[in-house]
């Protein structure tokens, strides 16, 4: 496996957004060089973070994370990228984008999906089928050999 043959959703929150983040993040992935297959700069409303995070609808920090999600817009993408985000701020590593931008938990400027199934679900909450854009990146020879 190449390492980006699965699609992952990532969100730069609105933490990232306002701390005008939105360039440094994507960077990263584009010099990496996953494929971008879909991107929207979006404010959610409560309903689709209630969704979003339908999985830790229990936890007390829900109401919170639904309120600051929802709170000013985020940058939504989709990527041909089977690396999952499993960290939080305080136990990511310097040279990851939680590590090297956050502090702590709460605030942590950037989602990404957990698992392959995840990635589904969250694609398909956040696009519509016709936004997912269907192409060829002409460097994925160079990276894949
Ligand atoms: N979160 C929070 N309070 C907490 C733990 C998490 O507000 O005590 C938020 C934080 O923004 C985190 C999100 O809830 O990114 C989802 O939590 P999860 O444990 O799934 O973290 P992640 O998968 O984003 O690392
Ligand atoms: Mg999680």
């Amino acid at each position: 496996m190449s390492g980006n043959e699965e699609r992952t959703f990532i969100a730069i929150k609105p933490d990232g957004v306002q701390r005008g983040l939105i360039g440094e993040i994507i960077k990263r992935f584009e010099q990496k060089g996953f494929k971008l297959v879909a991107m929207k700069l979006i404010q959610a409303d409560e309903d689709l973070m209630r969704q979003h995070y339908c999985d830790l609808k229990d936890r007390p920090f829900f109401p919170g994370l639904v309120r600051f999600m929802s709170s000013g817009p985020v940058v939504a993408m989709c990527y041909f990228c089977d690396i999952f985000l499993g960290s939080n701020a305080i136990d990511s590593k310097p040279g990851t984008i939680r590590g090297d931008f956050c502090i702590q938990v709460v605030r942590n400027i950037i989602h990404g999906s957990d698992s392959v199934e995840s990635a589904n679900t969250e694609i398909n909450l956040w696009f519509k089928p016709e936004e997912i854009c269907d192409y060829t990146k002409c460097q994925d020879s160079w990276l894949n050999g």
